[in-house]
This record gives structure tokens, sequence and C-alpha cells, in this order.
């Protein structure tokens, strides 16, 4: 299962970026993720599950999309294919395994709760909404 892993290394980079400053929770990760990776919904259910006890637990994941672009070699162009597994460009027809987008997975930013002078009561009494813990 590698979209657990994915996750994994998503969360891990996150908190790695929280501690790095002073940050005590992560509240929002964006990740580029791009079509051909197919991992989008997959991604969705591990993210949760995975966070569960880290410093981006609760975190909002933002997902951009990014489309498929191919390079031609013939156009010297880079192209958008008529489809996702029709590596051809869509007007000569050339068969281009230069993909330029569509596969990456990057984690682009990370907002973070930084505690300010820590004057605030500290907000952690507002989890009455976690009905994800299933209790027979
Ligand atoms: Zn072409």
């Amino acid at each position: 299962m590698h979209e657990l892993s994915l996750a994994t290394s998503l969360i891990e980079l996150a908190c790695e970026h929280a501690a790095e400053n002073g940050a005590s929770r992560v509240t929002r990760l964006r990740v580029r993720l791009g079509v051909l990776a197919a991992v989008r919904r997959a991604l969705y259910f591990c993210f949760e599950p995975a966070a569960r006890g880290t410093a981006c637990e609760g975190a909002v994941l933002e997902i951009d999309e990014v489309p498929l672009s191919v390079l031609c070699p013939a156009c010297d162009a880079v192209k958008t294919p008529s489809g996702l597994y029709n590596f051809r460009c869509p007007t000569c027809g050339t068969p281009t395994p230069r993909v330029v987008t569509g596969r990456e997975m990057q984690l682009v930013s990370v907002e973070l709760d930084i505690p300010e002078a820590a004057s605030e009561s500290p907000p952690s009494a507002h989890r009455s909404d976690d009905s994800t813990s299933a209790r027979p």
C-alpha cells in the first residue's frame, strides 16, 4: 500500500517542519499531486489514520491536482494528451514518453499552529466532534 507510505512521508515532512518552527501542531498541508499518481482518494483515506498521534492530527489536507502534459519531440513543445493513458502528441500523433507534469507528489506548503506568547488559554477543549473513534 504505497498510499499509506506516501501519507506517512508527507506527515513526517510536515511534522519536521513544525518542529523546526517551534509549532506544536500542523493545521493544513497542501500537496501537489499529478493525475498519474492516481492516489488522490486513497491519500485522503490514509491521511487521517496516519496522522493520528502526530502533530498533523486534525490537519486539513488539500490536494492540488496537476494535469498531465508531455513534451512532443516532433513539435518540440509541451502538449496535453487527450487521455491519461494516451501518451501521444494531440497535434501530430507522435508517441512521447516524456512526461512533463502529472507524476509529481510534492508537499507544497504547511500551515502551522505556532503558539504566540502562550498568553491565551491553550486551545485544547474543542475536540467534541471527534466521532471517528469507534467504540462498541
Ligand atoms: Zn507533436
